[in-house]
C-alpha cells in the first residue's frame, strides 16, 4: 500500500497550514487566497491533476449562537450522530452542518415557535413552501424564531448531519514543492435574510486559518484529469478564475520535466488590474518559454463582457491548428456556466475551422473525449 492510500475522508490526514496569502490586489470584488499547507514526508502524496479534500470546521461564532440558543455549556460532551464518539459540544457544532436548515429538527421545532410558516413546515406535504422557506436560511435563521433552549444539546446534535468534505484542485507539482500542497481558494460570501454569509469551507480555510492552524485532508485522485505522460504533447488550458489552480500546477511540472510539448493558457477575471491570479509566475513562465501562448479575457475591463470563450472564438484558427495536432485540451473552473459555454465555443472552432458541419463537429468533440484529449475538472462555484 502506498502511504497516500491510508488517508481519505473518514481517515484523513493532519496537516499544517503554513501560509497563506491574498492573491487579488486590493479593490478588487474578489477573494481569492494561495493557502500552502505542509504535508511532510508521511502525508498523502498527489500528482498534478489532483484535488485535496478538506475537512472543514464551522465558523466559532455561529456555533457560539447555538450554544447560547441552547443555554448549554460549550464544554457538554454529547454523542454525534451514527456511533461518531462523544465530543464537546463546541467541537461538535464544529463538525456538524449548520449553515443548512437541518429538515429533522423542523417537526421538534415547530411546537416551539410562534412563526406561522414554520409551524406549517411540520406537515411534510408541504414540500414546496419548504423549499422556499429553506433557501438562503440556515440553523441560526431557525433557532431564531424559536424558544430558547426548547431542545437539549443532544437532541439538537442528533437532528444534523455531518459536515461534507470539500474539495480543491491541487495548485503545486510536488516536485516543485516537496512536502506541500498548494490551493486556491475562493472565499465565497453572499449576503441573504438580512445577514452576511460566507462559505463554510472556504472561509475556513482562507480566512479563519491562519500559519499553523492544523487541517484534516485528504487527497482525491482524479483518473481523468491530468497531464500526458508525453512531455512533448501540446496541452491547451482554460481556466478562469480559480480554475486556474490545476494549470498552475501542470507548469510547474513542465518547468521540472522539460519536454517540447508547447502549453497554452486561458484565463480571465474581472478586472486586470486586481484579479489576473499568479500574474507573476506567469509572465516568468512565459520569459522561460515554458509558457507559449497566453490568452486574457478581464470581462469588465471595458464595457462588454469578454469571457475565455470569446477569446477561443478570436483565436480559432491557431486552436484548431494546435487541436489538429494532437493537442489536449483542459477545462477547469465554474461548471454552471463557463464550462458550457467554452465547450460551445469548442464545437464552433471546430465547425467553422474544420469545415465541419454542426453534426460532424457534435461527432468529432465526442471522439476528443473518448479520446481524452477533451479533459475537464469543472464545479459549481
Ligand atoms: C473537483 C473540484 C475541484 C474544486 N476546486 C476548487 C478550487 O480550486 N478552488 C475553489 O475555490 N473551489 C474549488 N471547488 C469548489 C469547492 O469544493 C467548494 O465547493 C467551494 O469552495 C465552496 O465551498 P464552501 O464550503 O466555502 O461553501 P458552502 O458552505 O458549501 O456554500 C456554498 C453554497 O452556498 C450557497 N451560495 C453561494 N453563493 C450564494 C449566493 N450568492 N446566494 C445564495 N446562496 C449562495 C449555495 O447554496 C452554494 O451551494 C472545487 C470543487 C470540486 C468538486
Amino acid at each position: 500500500m502506498t502511504v497516500d492510500a491510508i488517508y481519505n475522508a473518514k481517515h484523513p490526514y493532519q496537516a499544517t497550514i503554513s501560509e497563506i496569502r491574498e492573491l487579488n490586489g486590493a479593490g478588487s470584488q474578489k477573494d481569492t487566497r494561495h493557502v500552502i499547507i505542509y504535508l511532510g514526508e508521511e502525508g498523502p502524496q498527489y500528482v498534478p491533476g489532483d484535488s485535496l479534500g478538506i475537512l472543514p470546521r464551522n465558523n466559532p461564532e455561529l456555533v457560539q449562537r447555538v450554544i447560547d440558543w441552547l443555554g448549554a455549556k460549550a464544554d457538554e460532551s454529547v454523542d454525534l450522530p451514527k456511533g461518531g464518539g462523544t465530543l464537546p459540544l463546541s467541537e461538535a457544532l464544529q463538525c456538524l452542518e449548520i449553515s443548512k436548515v437541518p429538515k429533522n429538527l423542523l417537526q421538534p421545532l415547530s411546537a416551539h415557535t410562534n412563526d406561522e410558516v414554520l409551524r406549517k413546515l411540520a406537515d411534510p406535504t408541504e414540500k414546496e413552501l419548504l423549499t422556499a422557506y429553506c433557501d438562503g436560511r440556515d440553523l441560526c435563521d431557525i433557532l431564531a424564531v424559536c424558544r430558547p433552549g426548547a431542545l437539549s444539546a443532544q437532541e439538537l446534535v442528533d437532528g444534523l448531519k455531518p459536515l461534507l468534505p470539500r474539495l480543491y484542485s491541487i495548485a503545486s507539482s510536488p516536485r516543485a514543492h516537496p512536502g506541500e500542497v498548494h490551493l486556491t481558494v475562493g472565499v465565497v460570501t453572499w449576503e441573504s435574510h438580512g445577514r452576511l454569509r460566507e462559505g463554510v469551507a472556504s472561509s475556513y480555510l482562507g480566512r479563519r486559518s491562519c500559519s499553523g492552524s492544523k487541517v484534516e485532508v485528504f487527497v482525491h485522485h482524479s483518473k481523468n484529469f491530468g497531464l500526458p505522460e508525453d512531455p512533448a504533447t501540446d496541452i491547451i488550458m482554460v481556466g478562469p478564475g480559480t480554475g486556474i489552480a490545476p494549470f498552475r500546477a501542470f507548469l510547474e511540472e513542465r518547468r521540472i520535466v522539460g519536454g517540447s510539448g508547447r502549453n497554452w493558457l486561458f484565463f480571465g477575471d474581472q478586472h486586470s488590474a486586481t484579479d489576473y491570479l499568479y500574474h507573476e509566475e506567469m509572465a516568468s513562465l512565459q520569459q522561460e518559454g515554458i509558457l507559449h501562448r497566453v490568452d486574457l479575457a478581464f470581462s469588465r475591463d471595458q464595457g462588454h463582457k469578454v469571457y475565455v470563450q470569446h477569446r477561443m472564438l478570436e483565436r480559432g484558427a491557431e486552436l484548431w491548428r494546435w487541436i489538429q495536432g494532437g493537442a489536449i485540451f483542459y477545462v477547469c473552473g465554474d461548471a454552471l456556466r463557463m464550462a458550457k459555454d467554452v465547450d460551445a465555443a469548442l464545437h464552433q472552432v471546430v465547425q467553422e475551422h474544420g469545415g465541419m458541419s454542426h453534426e460532424d463537429a457534435v461527432v468529432f468533440v465526442k471522439q476528443l473525449k473518448k479520446d481524452k484529449r477533451y479533459l475537464r475538472d469543472v464545479y459549481a462555484v
